[in-house]
């Protein structure tokens, strides 16, 4: 760049250099000629004096210079001729500026010498006898001009040129200097130039937007490795006691009455653990987007009656009456993960419950949105764990949860499924019961693309 601005600036002085040439030429030129004329007029008055007082005695040793004095007759006769032989020159009356002398007593004209490809400057004047005096000289072109001043020119070029490029040289270091200089790493706090401002915005944008994403992929990460430990963690604590009861029967040394027992511990900690697997499951499917999974038309009454039938047997085990309520809502939606939705929120309901209790499902519309709302009357959440319940394996009681088959993963399977659905989820919860309410846009523009 610093060279880029260096060629530039040497360029510039260069071409405005040449550009002032031509017009000091000219005002030279000018300058000159009209010097050199106003001499020519006083040489030939001083001649005609001259010639007036003492004839052609005057010419006698007179040094003309590079000027030619012609003397001419009043018929044209050149009488005397500084540079040529007198007797052998042609008759003068015709020339233009003899012409006017005759008429006028002074006359001028210019003309192209036919041997020299100058032009020359005439001027004469009418003496008191009536012959005229001449004077002729070539006139200075632009080029003779030219020649004569291109030393001085040329050194005047050059001491201009060196000028410029040490100048040049300095201006160009002195504006890449700020940009040399600016900090990256705090773009806003440099000085820089207004034109570079919105690229030094751009940079810390990006800046900001990288740091972001910096914590981001930090959070993601940690909470990945959170979740494998976790995950670890909940599967080794089934397998063990699997391993420990089929250890013991597998020595013979269990009582015949402790072998029930004994399987039916064995048979609800594999059930845990396949519980588990399948909500690891779905949960990662939902972390990469879902993106084999459509949206389409789906009424969300049905699909909370689909969710109600499979999971009444449990219910009524749990002594706990579930019932649905509602109308039929149709939204663009995933079945599949609405179904999960509401089994798990309903699924809930009846393992945070008492016996005797209920949980009541209600599906309405509006003209925007579709409602779900699963109530319960259970144990309720307490007011500070309801930020967390949405997180990975948090459980508030955990040994409930486990006692009745939860896995922790549940309500993160939920928010996943809702997140997907651009669906908003608000809890309200007491001692005597929990309200959830998933509220999903009916619209598929409102639905986040899967
Ligand atoms: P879990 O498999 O343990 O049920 P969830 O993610 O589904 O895991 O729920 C997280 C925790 O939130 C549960 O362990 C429970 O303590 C609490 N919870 C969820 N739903 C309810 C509810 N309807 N009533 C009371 N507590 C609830």
């Amino acid at each position: 760049m610093t060279k880029q601005i260096f060629r530039s600036i040497c360029a510039v002085a260069i071409l405005v250099l040449m550009a002032s040439l031509v017009p000091v030429m000219g005002v030279l030129y000018n300058y000159f000629s009209t010097q050199q004329i106003e001499q020519m007029k006083v040489q030939l008055a001083l001649a005609s004096q001259g010639v007036e007082g003492e004839g052609a005695v005057y010419f006698d040793g007179l040094d003309t210079g590079d000027y030619r004095f012609t003397w001419i007759d009043v018929d044209g006769t050149v009488l005397y001729d500084s540079q040529s032989d007198s007797s052998v020159m042609e008759n003068h009356l015709d020339r233009d500026e003899v012409v006017q002398a005759l008429e006028k007593g002074y006359g001028e004209s210019r003309r192209y010498s036919r041997t020299l490809t100058e032009q020359m400057f005439y001027c004469a004047q009418a003496l008191s006898d009536g012959t005229v005096m001449r004077l002729a000289g070539a006139q200075y072109t632009i080029f003779m001009l030219f020649m004569g001043i291109i030393q001085p020119l040329t050194a005047v070029v050059l001491v201009a040129l060196i000028i410029s490029m040490v100048l040049a040289r300095h201006l160009s270091k002195q504006i890449v200097k700020p940009l040399n200089e600016i900090n990256l790493d705090q773009p806003l706090e440099n000085q820089v130039y207004e034109e570079i401002q919105p690229f030094v915005n751009r940079i810390d944008n990006q800046q900001s937007q990288l740091k972001q994403d910096k914590a981001e992929l930090e959070k993601a990460e940690k909470i990945r490795q959170e979740f494998t430990a976790n995950v670890s963690h909940e599967l080794k604590t089934p397998l063990h006691s699997i391993r420990g009861y089929a250890e013991l029967l597998k020595s013979g040394m269990v009582r015949e009455a402790d072998i029930q027992p004994f399987a039916e511990k064995i048979y609800s900690e594999s059930r845990r653990m396949s519980s588990l697997v399948n909500d690891i499951i779905d949960l990662s499917h939902l972390d990469s987007g879902a993106k084999d999974m459509q949206m389409e038309e789906t009424d969300l009454y049905l699909t909370a009656q689909n969710a109600v039938d499979s999971l009444q047997s449990i219910a009524e085990v749990a002594d706990v009456e579930l019932c649905l309520t509602g109308e039929s809502v149709r939204l663009q939606g995933i079945p599949q993960l609405l179904y999960g939705i509401i089994y798990n929120l309903c699924d809930n309901g009846i393992k945070y419950n008492h016996k005797g209790g209920s949980v009541s499902v209600d599906v309405a519309g509006t003209d925007t949105s579709a409602v779900l709302t699963v109530t319960d009357n259970g144990i309720g959440i307490p007011q500070q764990d309801k930020e967390r319940i949405f997180e990975r394996f948090y459980r508030v009681d955990k040994s409930r949860s486990k006692a009745v088959g939860g896995t922790g993963l549940g309500l993160s399977i939920v928010k996943h499924a809702a997140l997907i659905h651009n669906a908003t989820i608000d809890v309200d919860s007491t001692e005597t019961g929990t309200k959830f309410v998933v509220t999903f846009p009916k619209n598929r523009e409102n639905a986040q693309s899967v």
